[in-house]
C-alpha cells in the first residue's frame, strides 16, 4: 500500500477506535417505511420524508413528464444557459405555497445556506448562530468571512448579550464604513437532531429591538406545520417578519434542492451575488417537477391528511418513550444513548430485529450526545408502531432504561 493510502487508512482506524467511522449502506429500494437493506428487509425509521412523498406517484409522474419536456440535463447554469420554466414554475409554486413575494431554488439546501449567507455578509459585518444549526450554515458562517458568535442553544439571554455587544462595537466605529455592519441571527425552526424549536416570536422581537436581520432553516417543518403546512413561521404567525426563510425540497416535500423564500429585492439580490448559484449547473428538470408535485401535494387536502396522520401516529407513540409526552414537537424523536460505540451496537442490534434507526454522532451531534434519531412519516401503519415499540421494549431502549432518554432538549455540549 503506498504511503498516501496508508495515512488515510490511520485515520480511519482512529476514527473506528472512537466509534465514528461511518460506512454506507446499499439499499435496493424506494425510500418508503419498508426498505430492503444490504439484502435485508428492514422497518424503516430513519427517513426525513416525513410525508411518505419521495415515492408518490405524483411526483415520478411529474418528474417522468419533465424528463420528456426538458430532457436530464441543464447543460449550464441559469444565468449561463437560460433558466428553464421547469424552475419558475417551482419558484412561483413555493413563493405561493409560503405565502411570500419571491423564492430562489438551489441544488441542495447545503448550497443554500452557503450562497445565501456569503451573499448576504462579509468581514464587517456579525453571524450569530444558535449552538445546534445545521453544518450547513456553520459552514456558511465560516466561509463568509464575517464576525462568528454562537449563543447557547434557544438561550434568549445569551443571544442577548452578544446583541449588545453588537451594538456597541458599531457605536464604537471610527472611520465610516463602506456600507452599514450587518448582524445576521441564524437558526433552525425544528432542530434535526433533537426535534425541538425554536421560539420564533422571541427571536422576532429581538432582532427587531436590536436591528439585526433573522434567517430561518425550515428544514424539518416546511409541509408539516401551519395552517397551510408552509412551516413553523406559519403556525406562530412570525412568516412576514423574518428577512430570510431557507429550507429543503428532499425532506417534506419528496424531491432535492433547497430553497430561499422572502422579498424580491432579496432574491433579486441572489441571483446576482450567490455564488452556489451563479456557479453551479441548474438542478433536473426532474427534480424541479417532482419538488412543483411535492409542494402542490402539501398544500392539498391530500396533504392536509397525511400531515393528520403523522401527528396523530407521533402522539401514539410518545407516550412510550417519555415519561412526560406533552404535545410532539416534531417528527423527530431521540433517543439519546452518549456514548458512541454504544449507539453503534444499538443500532445494529436493532437491525438484527428489523428496525433501521441510525446512530448519530460526533460531529452531527457533541461528542458524548450518540443518539438513535427516530423518525416517523405520514406513510407508517400502527403495526409499523407496535412492531417498534415491541422491539425498542425488547432490547430496552425505552426510557424505562435508566441510561436512555428521550431528551426533549439538547445536551450542553
Ligand atoms: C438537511 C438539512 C439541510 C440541507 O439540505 P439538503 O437539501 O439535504 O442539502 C440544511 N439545513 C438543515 C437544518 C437540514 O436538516
Amino acid at each position: 500500500m503506498n504511503a498516501f493510502d496508508q495515512e488515510l487508512n490511520d485515520r480511519l482506524a482512529a476514527l473506528r477506535a472512537q466509534g465514528l467511522e461511518r460506512e454506507l449502506r446499499r439499499v435496493d429500494s424506494p425510500q418508503s417505511p419498508h426498505v430492503r437493506v444490504n439484502g435485508q428487509n428492514l422497518l424503516n425509521f430513519s427517513s426525513n420524508d416525513y410525508l411518505g412523498l419521495a415515492n408518490d406517484p405524483a411526483l415520478k409522474a411529474a418528474a417522468i413528464q419533465a424528463i420528456e419536456r426538458f430532457g436530464t440535463g441543464t447543460g449550464a447554469s441559469r444565468l449561463v444557459c437560460g433558466s428553464l420554466a421547469v424552475h419558475h414554475e417551482l419558484e412561483e409554486a413555493l413563493a405561493a405555497f409560503k405565502g411570500l413575494p419571491a423564492a430562489l431554488t438551489f441544488s441542495t439546501g447545503y448550497a443554500t445556506a452557503l450562497g445565501t449567507i456569503c451573499a448576504l455578509l462579509g468581514s464587517d459585518d456579525v453571524i450569530v448562530l444558535d449552538k445546534l444549526v445545521h453544518a450547513s450554515i456553520v459552514d456558511a458562517a465560516r466561509l463568509c468571512g464575517a464576525k462568528l458568535r454562537v449563543f447557547a442553544h434557544n438561550d434568549l439571554n445569551d443571544l442577548e448579550r452578544i446583541l449588545q455587544w453588537t451594538a456597541r462595537r458599531s457605536g464604537n466605529t471610527i472611520s465610516a464604513p463602506a456600507r452599514k455592519s450587518r448582524t445576521l441571527i441564524v437558526t433552525e425552526s425544528v432542530f434535526s437532531m433533537d426535534g425541538d424549536q425554536a421560539p420564533l416570536r422571541e427571536l422576532v422581537e429581538l432582532k427587531d429591538h436590536y436591528g439585526a436581520w433573522l434567517m430561518v432553516d425550515e428544514a424539518h417543518a416546511t409541509g408539516l406545520f401551519g395552517a397551510h403546512g408552509r412551516g413553523l413561521a406559519e403556525e406562530l404567525g412570525v412568516s412576514e417578519r423574518l428577512e430570510i426563510q431557507m429550507g429543503t425540497l428532499g425532506k417534506a416535500l419528496g424531491a432535492a434542492g433547497g430553497y430561499v423564500c422572502g422579498s424580491r429585492p432579496l432574491v433579486d439580490f441572489l441571483v446576482n451575488r450567490a455564488r452556489s448559484f451563479i456557479f453551479s449547473t441548474a438542478p433536473v428538470p426532474a427534480a424541479a417537477a417532482a419538488a412543483t408535485a411535492g409542494i402542490r401535494l402539501a398544500q392539498s387536502a391530500e396533504g392536509e391528511q397525511r400531515r393528520a396522520r403523522l401527528w396523530q401516529l407521533l402522539a401514539q407513540l410518545l407516550p412510550h418513550l417519555t415519561a412526560q409526552p406533552g404535545r410532539p414537537k416534531s417528527a423527530i424523536l431521540p433517543l439519546v444513548i452518549g456514548d458512541e460505540t454504544q449507539a453503534v451496537q444499538a443500532a445494529a442490534c436493532l437491525r438484527e430485529h428489523h428496525i433501521f434507526i441510525p446512530a448519530i454522532r460526533y460531529p452531527t451531534v457533541a461528542r458524548g450526545a450518540a443518539r438513535l434519531r427516530l423518525t416517523l412519516t405520514a406513510a407508517h401503519s400502527s403495526a409499523d408502531l407496535e412492531e417498534l415499540l415491541a422491539v425498542l421494549q425488547a432490547l430496552q431502549l425505552t426510557p424505562r432504561t435508566p441510561r436512555l432518554a428521550v431528551s426533549p432538549h439538547a445536551p450542553a455540549g
